[in-house]
């Protein structure tokens, strides 16, 4: 049996497990299963590595920079970005990726196509820094609004939102159960022109997005990106074996 599964915190709500299960059963991958690791503490996860049968894991919060440490070697994008959510365990080796960074890059680029808008980065987080890395390929003009950063929440005026139109929710405000949340920015200022992407998949329509909407922006959640990001870890996990 090769084993696979998610490690994070508090992550029953978790919609991997059953992506993964979903696909073995469609393409008759019958020697594979995918299971959720509810950690308290990162060490943990030495247990797990030590498992005969385990191949790869995908990576969530909180653990996505605090795994580092523990791997043998780490590509060159997730090095970039601090953060890693695919490990693959080959041959003794731990290797980290980052696959948040394709997922948000194709699904963002199925969305914009051609546009190229100013961005603004909702949060300083693992997610927030794959999120730049691909603005910045990409070359959109992107600032960070932070809780305590340069730039927060209060800087937020009808200028600066009319500069940028679009705007990133990498924040977990909204995420089931607390679907009341939102990021506290000037919805009001929001138009026809802005586009606004959640990264958060469940719900569907968070109430960013909905405030989003009732003000005319275009909306996005991240249900396709985790779907792209999961795909790429499983191709990871099938080369070179
Ligand atoms: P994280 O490392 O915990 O970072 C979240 C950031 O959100 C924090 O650094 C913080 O930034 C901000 N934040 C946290 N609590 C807040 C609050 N009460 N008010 C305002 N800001 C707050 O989490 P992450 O790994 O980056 O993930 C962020 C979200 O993206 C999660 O909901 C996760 O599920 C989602 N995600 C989705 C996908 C996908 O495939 N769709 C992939 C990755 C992540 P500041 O301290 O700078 O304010």
């Amino acid at each position: 049996m090769n084993r696979y599964g998610l490690i994070g915190k508090n992550i029953s709500y978790s919609f991997s497990q059953k992506f993964f299960e979903d696909k073995f059963k469609k393409e008759n991958i019958d020697d594979c299963s995918y299971q959720i690791f509810d950690l308290n503490e990162i060490s943990e996860v030495e247990r797990i590595f030590n498992s005969n049968e385990i191949r790869g894991l995908n990576v969530t919060i909180p653990y996505k920079e605090k795994i580092i440490p523990f791997l043998d070697k780490i590509s060159p994008e997730a090095d970039e970005i601090g953060a890693v959510n695919c490990v693959k365990i080959t041959k003794g080796l731990k290797i980290g990726y980052n696959t948040d960074v394709i997922g948000f890059e194709i699904s963002l680029l199925n969305w914009i196509e051609t546009n190229r808008p100013n961005a603004l980065i909702l949060g300083s987080g693992g997610a927030a820094k794959a999120v730049r890395f691909v603005l910045n390929r990409l070359g959109i003009n992107n600032k960070t609004v932070s809780r305590n950063g340069v730039f927060t929440y209060s800087d937020l005026n009808q200028k600066i939102i009319g500069k940028h139109q679009l705007i990133i929710n990498c924040t977990p405000l909204g995420t089931f159960p607390d679907t009341e949340k939102h990021p506290e920015i000037p919805y009001e200022h929001l138009t026809s022109e802005h586009y606004l992407f959640d990264l958060i998949y469940n719900p569907a329509k968070t109430k960013f997005l909905v405030l989003g909407q009732e003000n005319g922006a275009k909306i996005k959640n991240g249900f396709e990106m985790l779907e792209i990001q999961a795909e790429k870890s499983w191709e990871i996990w099938q080369q070179f074996l």
